[in-house]
């Protein structure tokens, strides 16, 4: 076929495309920008489902642009439109949003705003054609008349044969049409797609300088894969091309499943004549399963879903901390030393990017997290508890808010003292650990641990009795503990550590079990924080109230 006929068959499929290539370029011209900045962008589909990937991706992202002086943008990839779920545009703002990250430009919650947009991609139909036709009209891509039935036979046939399945070379059917049968089917009315004719060659390689993965090596691609679709959308290879090349994007972080397709994307940059980007393909997370390792998994583990965190209640913070410390190994070193500086204030390095998977490990998020959420002040704690329970729990809500003082002082109890408490771990949690302050969320366990729980029940009930008559809100602390070691020396029980540990054979026990005693009727749980700070923000009514009820009950 001659060029001229690669021209007429580009003007019969897009009569409509008036654009040309070079206004394009005209308009997003290339960014002015300090020498090695990077430009990035995170990159997800509307599936409604955002995952630690997201995540970790866009960290990367944000911190390549934002340290070298370069820009990060959001942009959503919706060109296949069945997969695309409801709602799931709106996901993917929120999350990046809970996370804070800080796009320069893109199609966030503050609209799709930034000069090389549009930056969701169903809104760049018309630019796509106009690469399309130039590809067509080069001779460098070509409609494809084949059905779905066709294209299932040539696959039996290839499978006969055991060939390598897939749209190339002798089995590309419509590789080949002459100009006339081109126009023939098109006026017939005949559904096509645009597929690019892969000038591949099969023995030989590309070669590619993963910056996580290193030199790779693949063999080129041979398949004419489609570019433009019957709905007249690109798949995801064309637009990729064309997308990274008009917001001129320097890296494109993506996850490793898209390696295979790289050597389409090679091509399609250099059927262009386009720079194409720096690549950096991440592995999958790993979790630890007996003695083997595997990929998270959508279906098997719920803490791959970003979702997850939000329901359970951590704090976005703490997450974003951990994946650094995966990211990064030195991270964890840096933190140390710089306890309450920004996260974007540590420098990050791409060299220390592994290229295998990081084992994703909860419990190490746990230990960040509680060691997080000891350095809030109570403020902050509360709002973080309050801000949670209104989307998850509204009753739990109606209590933190109805008496704002009292959950705050409940809250402070062991913070902002030099070894604060590491009790919270995640916001789900709270209610359970608060719940001994409201009658109405109470819930008790009297159990006794097992030395107490072999003394007699009256004398347990009548400790607690007595301890109604002389317990007073306006005790000193020393005051309010010789009370109970008077307590325990009429029971029988040492009243201090020292005497017991001297002669326990003489005493039933010591003034710690009639601590127990009174924190399991109060409060009915073994464990909670300083009990004098406990019993101060209860007040005497609550107090007396739980030790009647507990008389009532223990047996
Ligand atoms: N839309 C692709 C995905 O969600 C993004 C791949 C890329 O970053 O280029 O997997």
């Amino acid at each position: 076929m001659s060029s001229n006929d690669y021209k007429k068959i580009a003007d019969l499929l897009f009569p409509d495309v008036k654009l040309t290539p070079e206004n394009l370029e005209k308009k997003y011209p290339p960014r002015n920008l300090p020498d090695g900045a990077c430009v990035t962008r995170p990159a997800p589909s509307p599936t409604g489902f955002m995952h630690l990937g997201n995540l970790w991706n866009a960290m990367i992202d944000e911190k390549l642009a934002h340290q070298s002086g370069g820009a990060v943008y959001l942009r959503i990839e919706d060109t296949d439109q069945k997969r695309e779920v409801k709602g799931a545009m709106k996901l993917i703002i929120d999350v990046y949003d809970r996370f804070d990250f800080n796009f320069d430009e893109g199609y966030t919650k503050n609209g799709d705003f930034g000069e090389y947009g549009p930056y969701i991609q169903s809104r760049r139909k018309e630019i796509y054609r106009v690469f399309a036709k130039q590809l067509v009209s080069e001779g460098k891509a070509y409609p494809c008349f084949c059905s779905q039935e066709e294209l299932e036979e040539i696959k039996k046939q290839q499978k006969a044969v055991k060939a390598n399945t897939g749209y190339y070379g002798k089995w590309a059917k419509c590789r080949d049409l002459t100009y006339e049968e081109i126009e023939n089917n098109f006026k017939n009315g005949e559904k096509y797609i645009i597929r690019f004719k892969s000038p591949g060659d099969e023995n030989k390689r590309i070669s590619v300088n993963d910056l996580i993965k290193g030199l790779l090596d693949p063999p080129e691609n041979i398949r004419d894969e489609v570019v433009l679709k019957s709905d007249g959308l690109p798949t995801y290879h064309f637009a990729h091309v064309v997308d990274d090349h008009l917001m001129r994007t320097t890296h494109v972080v993506r996850d490793e499943e898209w390696l295979p397709s790289l050597p389409t994307h090679v091509q399609l940059f250099e059927a262009f004549r386009w720079k194409a980007p720096y690549y950096m393909h991440h592995s999958r997370l790993l979790k630890q399963e007996g003695v083997s390792k595997r990929k998270l998994s959508k279906r098997k583990d719920p803490e791959l879903a970003l979702d997850y965190y939000d329901k359970v209640g951590y704090i976005p913070q703490c997450l974003k901390e951990y994946i650094m410390t995966l990211l990064n190994s030195n991270y964890e070193e840096w933190r140390i030393a710089n306890p309450t500086a920004d996260l974007n204030d540590f420098k990050f390095t791409v060299e220390k990017l592994s290229p295998s998977g990081a084992l994703f490990d909860l419990n190490k998020l746990n230990d960040i997290s509680k060691n997080y959420i000891s350095t809030l002040v109570t403020d902050e704690i509360y709002d973080y508890v309050k801000n949670w329970a209104e989307t998850y729990d509204k009753d739990f809500y109606n209590f933190l808010t109805s008496r704002e003082d009292y959950a705050k002082s409940i809250l402070s109890i062991g913070r902002g003292v030099e070894k604060p408490r590491k009790d919270i771990t995640y916001m789900s949690e709270v209610k359970n650990y608060v719940s001994y302050f409201y009658d109405e969320l109470f819930n008790a366990d009297y159990t006794m641990p097992y030395n107490i729980k072999s003394q007699s029940a009256d004398d347990i009930k009548n400790i607690a009795k007595d301890y109604t008559d002389i317990y007073d809100s306006n005790d000193e602390q020393t005051v309010w503990f010789d009370k109970i070691k008077s307590l325990a020396a009429k029971y029988g029980y040492a009243p201090e550590m020292k005497l017991y540990r001297k002669n326990p054979q003489d005493y039933k026990g010591s003034v710690a079990d009639i601590s127990m005693i009174l924190r399991v009727a109060v409060c009915g749980r073994q464990n909670s924080p300083d009990m004098y700070e406990v019993f101060k923000i209860m007040g005497s009514d609550m107090i007396c109230r739980r030790l009647e009820w507990f008389a009532g009950k223990y047996k």
